[in-house]
């Protein structure tokens, strides 16, 4: 992500705010963070101490307790986790959660780590942001390069900390909901690995659906072939759609006449890469440019550049990934003609679930996954035609249009 992502964020804001009427102080609010904390994380490796630096920003509350995702990549750096914090913010409205917006992320790569030291920068970094966290306070989740297990180990050195700083006493809070894509066996919930991926489907079909046409027979190139890239292409497959594209950060792979996801999937646990899969290999970023109807960015922000937007030849950008387009790009897109399902829409599934985790776990249930994936289903379409409506009786894009359905329901709380 570029140095100025936050200021790139900050236009996408007031570009909305023209198009509704809500107090000119709320915008001025949301172009501020609440809070940014910055700790260090020390670990050994190989009898050295090695410091790394980790984030937590809390952009705002008005809705609810602060809501994100926790990322462990070297280009972490506070812009890119205050922009993410921001967009939490907006999607957590438009999907309509009790929630606000936050993001954490720490700067390393973890390919280079064993699972051991993952496990330790995570509880010590746990341990440096338990005062900030919290079930009624904000509410950490997975996101790139963090996974279930992680979440687990979150919630675990909360709880002892916690007990720690006070002095044995029994703790009061539902400690499971301190973190939400835990394991199912430490108060996860049915259906949040999937979240992410099935919302993403349900979206676009809504969208579909509202132009008379279904998913049967489209083609689909999926770049990102993790938690979010591997389900939403399992999910588009399983709705009739024929995956012919996928890529991973070492890998691409095209064939034509369709892959077979569970495979690919089985191919990826194994060996961690793409790369021997089959079909014609091709670079992980070129999947984005070939000739199919719909683009599935699900790995990292500014994957479509003005550069490569003008070789894009699908007719739908379903951005799985949190800001894969840059605003450049969305405008060669938009002059093309090609429809973008924005992130703050197309990946909302993912908070959407993990409020039903939360839920579940501040009130003692546990939910089946068929209850998650009808709630899931309903909450998509319902935010997917206040998009469709707003930007058809606006005129304005799908991203813009999904900011100012964001803003009106931000304003709702903000004037209570
Ligand atoms: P993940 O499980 O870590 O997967 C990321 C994938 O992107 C990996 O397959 C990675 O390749 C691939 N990748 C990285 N650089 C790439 C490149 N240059 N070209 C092609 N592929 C590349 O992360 P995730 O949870 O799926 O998140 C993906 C995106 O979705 C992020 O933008 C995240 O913020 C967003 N998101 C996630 C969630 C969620 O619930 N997890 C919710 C909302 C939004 P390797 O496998 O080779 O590392």
């Amino acid at each position: 992500m570029k140095r100025n992502s936050w200021d790139s964020a900050c236009l996408q804001l007031r570009e909305a705010a023209h198009y509704v009427s809500v107090p000119s102080s709320l915008i001025e609010i949301l172009e501020h963070h609440d809070r940014t904390v910055e700790v260090s994380v020390p670990f050994e490796t190989g009898g050295q101490v090695r410091i790394l630096r980790g984030y937590r920003v809390q952009h705002n509350n008005i809705r609810g307790p602060y809501k994100g995702g926790i990322r462990y990549h070297p280009r972490v750096d506070m812009d890119e986790v205050r922009t993410l914090a921001f967009w939490m913010t907006m999607k957590c409205a438009l999907i309509d959660v009790p929630f606000g917006g936050g993001k954490g992320g720490i700067e390393v790569d973890p390919k280079q780590l064993s699972k051991k030291e993952i496990e330790q920068i995570t509880r010590e970094f746990t341990r440096k942001i338990t005062p900030f966290i919290g079930p009624s306070s904000d509410v950490p989740a997975p996101d790139v390069n963090t996974n279930a297990e992680i979440m687990g180990f979150i919630v675990d050195e909360y709880r002892k900390e916690r007990l720690r700083r006070g002095g044995g006493m029994e703790l009061k809070e539902h400690i499971a909901a301190t973190v939400t894509g835990k394991p199912i066996s430490k108060g996860g919930s049915e259906g949040r690995m999937e979240a992410t991926g099935l919302g993403g489907v349900y979206a676009l079909e809504a969208l579909l659906s509202k132009e008379g046409k279904s998913l049967d027979g489209c083609t689909v190139a999926v770049q990102g072939f993790g938690n979010v890239g591997q389900w939403v292409a399992r999910f588009l497959e399983e709705a009739g759609a024929s995956v012919v594209a996928l890529s991973d950060s070492s890998a691409g792979i095209h064939e034509p006449t369709g892959i077979d996801i569970q495979s690919a999937m089985r191919w990826k646990k194994r060996n961690g890469t793409l790369s021997g899969f089959g079909g014609r290999a091709v670079a992980p970023a070129d999947v984005l440019t070939l000739p199919v109807d719909i683009v599935v960015p699900a790995a990292l922000e500014g994957a479509l550049t003005k550069q490569n937007a003008r070789m894009v030849r699908a007719r739908y950008v379903l951005e799985m990934a949190n800001g894969p387009t840059t605003k450049e790009a969305d405008a060669v897109l938009r002059k093309k003609g090609i429809l973008v399902v924005p992130d703050i829409l197309a990946n909302a599934g993912g908070v959407f679930v993990s409020y039903c985790e939360w839920y579940q776990n501040m009130h003692d249930e546990v939910w089946k996954k068929e209850k998650v994936f009808t709630e899931l289903k309903s909450a998509m379409e319902k935010a997917t035609f206040e998009v469709y409506g707003m930007s058809h009786k606006k005129h304005i894009s799908f991203r813009v249009a999904a900011y100012v359905v964001s803003l009106r329901h931000l304003a709702e709380k903000y004037k209570e």
